[in-house]
């Protein structure tokens, strides 16, 4: 068994005992050879992350087209329209701006993209990720936006040792995943994905609600 595959089956084990199975494993690609997502493809993984739009688009064109794509990192405004004909999900919504734009490329297109709401939870300051006020100004203004479908949250925890720290960090955003669905029961149907945990805390995430993970490092070995 390969490396890759033996990192691969550890985590689903570790999905099957804390997630019952109930996780989606996002395998975070970014800076990897497409040669290397191929291989991961063929174990049977189906989704993948990237950072960044012009990575992400090169890689589409040459790796099997039943991969989902998922883009993780902030998306600039200016990148939106050439990005969402190949994308799964967005999982960085961080500003109404963005959310409003891509609903207008959207709509040109005929499409309705789903996102994710990326809120911020950690007390480090480089994080992307909207405040609770931002939060509830986008979901009050969602009916407005037809060609968007919110199908829940994202959110990254403080890079910290301090596993409490983290705990805290991903049980404040569950919090918030299971009020918004009871404040805004419209949308509560289409509200399914927490997306939270990486490489160094996604037991922790599973412990605390989390149902899709973003790991990179721990597939594939350090960046
Ligand atoms: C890079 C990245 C990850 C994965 O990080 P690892 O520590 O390699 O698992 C997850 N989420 C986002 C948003 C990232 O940018």
């Amino acid at each position: 068994m390969s490396t890759l595959e033996r990192n691969l089956r550890q985590i689903e084990n570790i999905i099957q005992l804390k997630g019952q199975g109930k996780v989606n494993l996002i395998a975070v690609s970014k800076t990897r050879t497409t040669e290397e997502i191929r291989k991961l493809s063929n174990l049977g993984q189906r989704d993948f992350g990237e950072n960044k739009v012009q990575e992400l688009l090169s890689k589409v064109d040459e790796l099997p087209k039943n991969i989902r794509w998922h883009l993780i990192g902030h998306l600039q405004r200016n990148k939106v329209k050439i990005v969402i004909p190949y994308v799964h999900l967005i999982h960085s919504v961080d500003s109404l701006k963005l959310l409003e734009e891509i609903n207008r490329e959207a709509l040109k297109i005929q499409k309705v993209v789903d996102c994710l709401l990326q809120v911020f939870i950690a007390t480090e300051e480089t994080k992307y990720g909207l405040s609770s006020t931002e939060l509830t100004e986008i979901l009050n203004v969602l009916p407005q936006l037809n060609n968007v479908r919110i199908c829940g949250l994202m959110g990254m925890a403080s890079n910290s040792q301090d596993e409490n720290k983290v705990r805290d960090e991903f049980r404040v955003l569950k919090g918030i995943f299971e009020e918004v669905k009871t404040r805004y029961p419209v949308i509560a149907s289409n509200l399914t994905i927490l997306s939270m945990g990486m490489s160094g805390d996604y037991e922790i995430a599973i412990e605390e609600g989390s149902n899709m993970i973003r790991v990179g490092s721990l597939l594939f070995g350090e960046r």
